[in-house]
């Protein structure tokens, strides 16, 4: 069989709106802000971005709406030469946004406004879902749609693989349609534990730990275990994103589960060297350095 594509990623794209300020606003009250940027953003498009910068051939799918937001986000696909040919651009409805306060002690606060992603259907995802050697979904976009683009890839013989995040309570229908399903600690146990992942049918899980590293679990075999790279982390936004977009760009390469692991280890922790999410996704060369880096 041959793909058009190396990772096919369903899932959200957002522009963040970032403000910076001394301490968070309560309700009703209004704070002045010291710093404001804009980027994108939306676990769909990170793990795009992370995935074709590991050096999947990539392919997004997702909604955005007709205006400048989506624009900006254009440019980004554009830039890491991510095919958007599947990305739905709806005139009526608004690009989703995050409005995202940091406060200086480090805490944030964030409302999501879903806007076309929502609107994401599953017609839109059916035929892309087909069209690589690995899928990668997220629950940013609505569950029915997710479950038509794991059901359409699972018929033609693509490897899937779902990020639960945000984390909801999942059927065995869509988890009998994963072949990893990828949570971190917060998510797996709102999920109900590896066990239960494993017994309402995904084939392998992926628990990702933070500063602790990663660990693959299968029924009837042993955990493995990835440590975590030691790196000079500045920045853990994205550590996730990045470690999904690696890992399935990884397994595409060809890789087992065990390799695609460390090399999502290794993508997950680079990721937390430079501030931000999409700027701080790390190439392949970069990649490749750590993985061989001595001691
Ligand atoms: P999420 O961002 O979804 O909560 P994690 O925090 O578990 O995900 O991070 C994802 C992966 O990134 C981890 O499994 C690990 O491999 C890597 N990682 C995260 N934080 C660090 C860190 N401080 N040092 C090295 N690697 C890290």
């Amino acid at each position: 069989m041959t793909w058009r594509f190396d990772v096919c990623v369903v899932g959200s794209a957002n522009l963040d709106l970032v403000a910076t300020t001394d301490r968070l606003p309560g309700p009703g009250e209004t704070v002045l802000g010291s710093s404001y940027t804009e980027h994108a953003g939306g676990k769909g498009l990170n793990q795009a971005v992370a995935a074709a910068r590991a050096g999947a051939r990539t392919t997004f799918c997702g909604a955005v709406g007709d205006d400048d937001a989506a624009r900006r986000l254009l440019a980004v696909i554009a830039d890491d030469g991510i095919d958007a040919s599947a990305l739905r651009l709806l005139p009526n409805a608004a690009t989703g946004r995050a409005l995202i306060g940091v406060s200086a002690a480090g805490e944030n606060s964030i409302i999501v406004v879903a806007g076309a992603n929502r609107e994401l259907t599953e017609s839109d995802v059916s035929a892309i879902a087909t069209s690589a050697r690995v899928l990668l979904v997220q629950l940013e976009v609505p569950v029915a749609t997710v479950r038509a683009a794991l059901s359409a890839a699972r018929a033609a013989g693509v490897t899937t693989i779902l990020n639960p995040a945000p984390a909801m309570t999942l059927s065995s229908e869509i988890l009998a349609l994963c072949d990893v399903v990828i949570p971190n600690e917060h998510e797996v146990e709102i999920l109900g534990g590896v066990a239960e992942l494993l017994r309402l049918g995904a084939r392998a899980v992926v628990v990702t730990l933070g500063a602790r590293g990663a660990k693959l679990c299968t029924s009837g075999a042993d955990d493995v275990v990835v440590a975590a790279f030691a790196v000079e982390s500045v920045d853990t936004t994205a550590a996730g994103d990045a470690f999904c977009g690696g890992f399935a760009a990884e397994l595409a390469a060809g890789a087992s589960l065990a390799g695609a692991l460390r090399f999502a280890a290794a993508t997950g922790a680079l990721a937390t060297t430079r501030a931000g999410a999409v700027p701080s996704l790390p190439t392949r060369p970069e990649i490749d350095a750590l993985l061989t880096r001595p001691g």
